[in-house]
C-alpha cells in the first residue's frame, strides 16, 4: 500500500533521549526547556526574529487575525486547505475569496485589489504547495491600502526566496507542524513576525492573556507541550535530507511524466529554493483525473485531491463568490505520493499507471 505521504520518524533512541529528560524535570508543558529551545533552534534556522511554537497551525492563524486586531473582513483564497477560510468564519469576519493565479494557484494581486471594500482589512494567502505567492505585488497592495497581510505558511518550510525564509514575509507568517507536513512535531504549528509589538501580542494570546498570576487581556490556549517540541527537535536536523529525497523523487516523476504533454505542473519559478512539499498534477479534465485516480487506487496507491472542493464552492459557505479559475484547477486536480523514503521503483510504477491510464481517457 502506497499513501500519498508518509510521516518521517527520528531514530527512537534520539526521541525516548528527550522524553527521559521530561521524567527528570517533571514539566510537561508552559514553555519548558524543549518548547523553548525548539523555538530558539526554528529561528536561526529561519532566519526570523520572533518565533511561537503552537498547538497546531489553525489556531496559530487565528491568533494572528486576533494579534494584527482584524475583525471586519478579510480577503482570501479560495485554492487552499479549509482550514484558511474556517478560520476567517469561526472568527465571524466577512471572507472575502479572489481568485487564483492558474500559474502558481496562488492568489491573484489584482483580484484581492478589485475586491478591497472599506471594511476590508487584511489579505489571508496561502504558499500553496510551497509555492510563494506574489510577494511584492502582494506587500504593495498591503502597503497602500493599510491592510494587513497575513500568510498560511503550511507548505513553506524550508523554502527561501530571494535568500531568505518565505516564512519571514507579510506582517505575520504562519505554518503547520501536523504529521502530514515536511518538517512536523506531531501536531503543532508556528506564528512568525518581525515586529517586537504585535509578538508581545502574540505571547499574551498563545496563552490565555496571563504571563505569571497577573491577566492582561482574553487569550486562548495555543501553547504546545514538551512532547510535542521534542519530536521537533529530533526532525529538524533532518529536513536538508528530507528535501533533497523529495527532491530526487519530483525530478524522477517529472522526467517520466511531463514529457507527454497532457499533464501539468505549477509554474515553480526556477530560482527558487523550494521544499518539495507535494506533488501536485493537473490533468485535462475531471473525467481523466478522476480514472486515474482509480486505476492508482485499484493498486492500493492513494492520491488526494488536494486542493478539492475550490473553498468557494461549499454550501455552508454564507454566499456564492464565483472564482473560475480555482474552480477549475480544483476539478483537476491530483496529488502523487511524495515522501522521504518513496522507491524509485514505486515512482516507475505510479508514473506508468498514470501514463496508461491518461492515453485512455486523453
Ligand atoms: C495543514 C494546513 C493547515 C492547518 O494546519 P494544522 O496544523 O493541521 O491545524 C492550514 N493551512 C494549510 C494550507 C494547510 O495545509
Amino acid at each position: 500500500m502506497i499513501h500519498v505521504t508518509k510521516t518521517f520518524l527520528p531514530p527512537l533512541e534520539t526521541y525516548q533521549a528527550y522524553i527521559q529528560g521530561i521524567w527528570e524535570r517533571v514539566q510537561l508543558t508552559n514553555s519548558g526547556p524543549l518548547c523553548l529551545e525548539l523555538e530558539r533552534q526554528l529561528k536561526a534556522y529561519l532566519g526570523v526574529k520572533h518565533l511561537f511554537f503552537c498547538s497546531n497551525g489553525t489556531v496559530a492563524i487565528q491568533v494572528a487575525l486576533k494579534a494584527l486586531d482584524v475583525s471586519k473582513a478579510v480577503i482570501t483564497t479560495p485554492f487552499s486547505y479549509c482550514a484558511t477560510s474556517h478560520v476567517v468564519l469561526w472568527e465571524n469576519a466577512d471572507m472575502i475569496f479572489a481568485d487564483v493565479d492558474p500559474g502558481s494557484l496562488c492568489i491573484d494581486p489584482e483580484q484581492v485589489e478589485a475586491r478591497i471594500t472599506p471594511q476590508t482589512q487584511a489579505i489571508l494567502a496561502t504558499h500553496v504547495y510551497g509555492i510563494p505567492c506574489a510577494v511584492d505585488a502582494l506587500a504593495d497592495i498591503a502597503r497602500r491600502h493599510s491592510l494587513k497581510l497575513i500568510y498560511d505558511g503550511a507548505h513553506a518550510f524550508g523554502v527561501n526566496l530571494n535568500g531568505r525564509s518565505l516564512l519571514s514575509y507579510g506582517d505575520v507568517s504562519t505554518c503547520s507542524f501536523h504529521a502530514t507536513k515536511l518538517f512536523h512535531t506531531v501536531e503543532g504549528g508556528a506564528i512568525i513576525t518581525n515586529d517586537d509589538e504585535v509578538a508581545a501580542k502574540i505571547k499574551l494570546y498563545r496563552s490565555f492573556g496571563h504571563v505569571g498570576d497577573d491577566y492582561f487581556s482574553i487569550g486562548i490556549n495555543a501553547k504546545n507541550s514538551e512532547f510535542h517540541a521534542a519530536m521537533g527537535l529530533c526532525n529538524l536536523p533532518f529536513v536538508p535530507e528530507i528535501i533533497e529525497r523529495r527532491r530526487a523523487v519530483c525530478a524522477q516523476y517529472d522526467a517520466l511524466l511531463l514529457e507527454e504533454g497532457v499533464m501539468t505542473r505549477p509554474e515553480i519559478p526556477a530560482e527558487l529554493d523550494y521544499n518539495f512539499a507535494y506533488y501536485p498534477v493537473f490533468f485535462s479534465n475531471e473525467a481523466q483525473m478522476q480514472a486515474v485516480r482509480d486505476a492508482l487506487s485499484e493498486q492500493e496507491i492513494f492520491t488526494r485531491r488536494y486542493f478539492y472542493p475550490s473553498l468557494n464552492t461549499l454550501d455552508f459557505m454564507p454566499d456564492y463568490q464565483a472564482c473560475p479559475v480555482s474552480e477549475d484547477m480544483a476539478s483537476r486536480v491530483l496529488c502523487l505520493p511524495l515522501y522521504h523514503d518513496l522507491s524509485t521503483d514505486d515512482v516507475d510504477r505510479i508514473a506508468r499507471i498514470v501514463l496508461e491510464t491518461v492515453k485512455q481517457y486523453a
